[in-house]
């Protein structure tokens, strides 16, 4: 096998396992739900690669740092093929790639670079998460016998219902960052709660963390628990307040991205307002699509005028206006997957 293998993936398995990934990074929250790899082939030759590619490690220190990495590198070149170097020497300049040989070349051989050895060991890009919720963190496997709705009732409206606190989300948002590093999680698309204030303060510790992130202010201003309902123009206000906190950032791996939590939580007249904010500041937008065969009832009661529920996200530009993530996608008809295709 040579040193510059590409292994394409079939897509049909890809995209089963990224939902059942996403159906644990759900319910679990955990930065442990994203795949691993391994792989090997044999020795390779000299090759240099992927010059001046963005940093694929989504290294902490993405940006500042000057390193040369040896070990067996697993290099993913493009979305459905990755490379393997074995026993070879990755190179990145302020956090950008240069390329990867066999023998560490002579400009980088400096006091200007940290040498880094890990001969022996697998040396693997970042893992990237679709779909996490902060939050649900401080509620890892609690409820796992419920089915969706009546575990948002039971279980997980009481658990953000305290993120009203800043003290309590210092608490969890700092634990839940800390494992998303120390599971190598270095990009992720994350849901945080309602309150504004408690999502800067996520934000604040991705940054510290280095991670590169796209951060919602959740929005719900219908069929929630009390303390999780805001009126409209609060929900809008606030949404507003978040994104243009990001302006004039020197930090640009943290996002906002717009994050009506799903279809019943949120009025027209919201996810009209939500739209309207994605198209002017551009902003990408999460939610969750078609996860359990009660919520897609449901939809379809709230909004008799749609056949499908994505339809509703469409309706009001927030299903691919902008990037859009929706998560689970489990009961969807051969036209919603062509539809999202
Ligand atoms: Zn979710």
């Amino acid at each position: 096998m040579d040193a510059n293998t590409h292994y394409h993936l079939d897509k049909k398995a890809t995209l089963v396992t990224m939902a059942i990934l996403c159906l644990v990074a759900c319910l679990l929250c955990s930065a442990c739900a994203s795949s691993s790899t391994s792989a090997s082939s044999e020795s390779g030759k000299s090759v240099a690669a992927n010059e001046g590619s963005a940093n694929p490690a989504g290294s902490a220190s993405a940006g500042s740092g000057n390193i040369c990495v040896k070990g067996d590198i697993v290099y993913t070149s493009g979305p459905d093929a990755f490379d393997i170097y074995e026993n070879s020497w990755l190179v990145a300049t302020d956090g950008v790639v240069q390329g990867i040989w066999s023998d560490l070349p002579e400009q980088y051989a400096t006091d200007e670079y940290e040498r880094i050895d890990r001969s022996g060991y697998l040396v693997i890009p970042g893992f990237s998460d679709l779909h996490v919720h902060a939050p649900q963190y401080a509620q890892k496997g609690i409820g796992m016998d419920y089915q969706l709705l009546d575990w948002l009732e039971n279980v997980t409206f009481d658990n953000e219902a305290a993120f009203a606190d800043a003290a309590y989300a210092e608490l969890i948002y700092g634990a839940f960052v800390d494992e998303l590093a120390a599971c190598g999680t270095t990009r992720s698309v994350i849901f945080g709660t309602i309150h504004e204030e408690s999502d800067q303060i996520l934000v604040e510790k991705l940054r510290e963390k280095g991670l590169g992130a796209y951060v919602g202010k959740v929005n719900m201003d219908s069929n929630s628990a009390e303390a999780l309902t805001e009126t409209t123009e609060q929900s809008l206000a606030d949404t507003e307040k978040f994104i243009k906190s990001f302006e004039g950032s020197d930090n640009t791996l943290v996002r906002p991205i717009i994050t009506p939590r799903f279809v019943p939580s949120c009025s027209a007249e919201l996810m009209e307002g939500l739209g309207e904010l994605a198209k002017e500041y551009d902003v990408p937008v999460q939610s969750h699509l078609s996860e359990n065969t009660d919520e897609v009832a449901w939809v379809k009661e709230l909004f008799p005028e749609y056949e499908y529920y994505y339809q509703v996200y469409d309706a009001f530009r927030l299903f691919g206006d902008t990037p859009t993530v929706m998560a689970h996608c489990i009961h969807l008809t051969d036209d919603e997957i062509a539809a999202l295709a």
